[in-house]
């Protein structure tokens, strides 16, 4: 299979893509890992991009392009691939139908993770962090700690990442409204999309997610619950 995870920050796409990769036996493919790494150890990224990557700014689309194409013709995602972070633009998704259809292939479903943007605010806004290694991570409101403020395990002080205050969390979702809603509409326009509800436990969501693909979470590879 041959399937895109869509969703805004806070929806739990990351944590639902690895599940769902896993559970269906396909390669998930992300562009943020894939950025990573080529920060780290790649010559792709120039001046430019390196500093928009670090201020989780979008990279450009053309880069973007070049370094997902790379990945989809190595052999590991000849069997099926979940792409996760990509595309995030209108150019980027006819880019890969391009890349798709050159290779007589095509996208065999999307998954959009619905979210209103409250629910969204409240998982991200509430997210406390331990100042010491590692960081132990608490929320305000669905798993606080006993004493507000301070880590349950060492003590440490809590503090809110800059990137998980309301304003840039409203930031972050107006660039998803902008950039990547239309990515959402091109698929629903070709018939293959499918919206579900990010609302839940992780496992309802996944569930949610083989039931709208079509594929029974009891027949699916280690169709146990963890
Ligand atoms: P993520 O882990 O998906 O949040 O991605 C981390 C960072 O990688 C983002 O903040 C962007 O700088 C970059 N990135 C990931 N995917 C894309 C994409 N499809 N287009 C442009 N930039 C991307």
């Amino acid at each position: 299979m041959r399937i895109l995870l869509l969703g805004p920050p806070g929806a739990g796409k990351g944590t639902q893509a690895v599940l769902l990769a896993a559970h269906l036996s396909i390669r998930h493919v992300s562009t943020g890992d894939l950025f990573r790494e080529h920060l780290d150890h790649g010559t792709l990224l120039g001046q430019h991009d390196r500093a928009r990557l670090r201020a989780g700014l979008l990279v450009s689309d053309e880069v973007t392009i070049r370094v997902i194409q790379e990945r989809l013709t190595r052999a590991d995602t000849r069997g099926g691939f979940l792409l996760d972070g990509f595309p995030r633009s209108l150019a980027q998704a006819k880019a890969l139908d391009g890349m798709l259809a050159a290779s007589q292939s095509r996208l065999d479903a999307v998954l959009g993770l619905e979210i209103a943007e409250a629910e969204v605010v409240r998982r991200i806004a509430g997210r406390r962090l331990c100042r010491n290694e590692p960081a132990h991570i608490f929320h305000t409101e669905f798993s606080p700690p006993d004493v507000p403020g301070l880590c349950d395990i060492c003590g440490g002080e809590l503090y809110q990442r800059p990137d998980d205050s309301e304003a840039t969390v409203r930031q972050r979702l107006e660039v998803y409204g902008s950039e990547t809603a239309p990515v959402l509409d091109h698929y629903q326009a070709q018939g293959i999309a499918t919206m579900i509800s990010a609302l839940g436990q992780v496992t309802e969501v996944l569930n949610r997610a083989l039931l709208a693909l079509g594929k029974d979470r009891a027949g699916g590879p280690g169709g146990d619950d963890h």
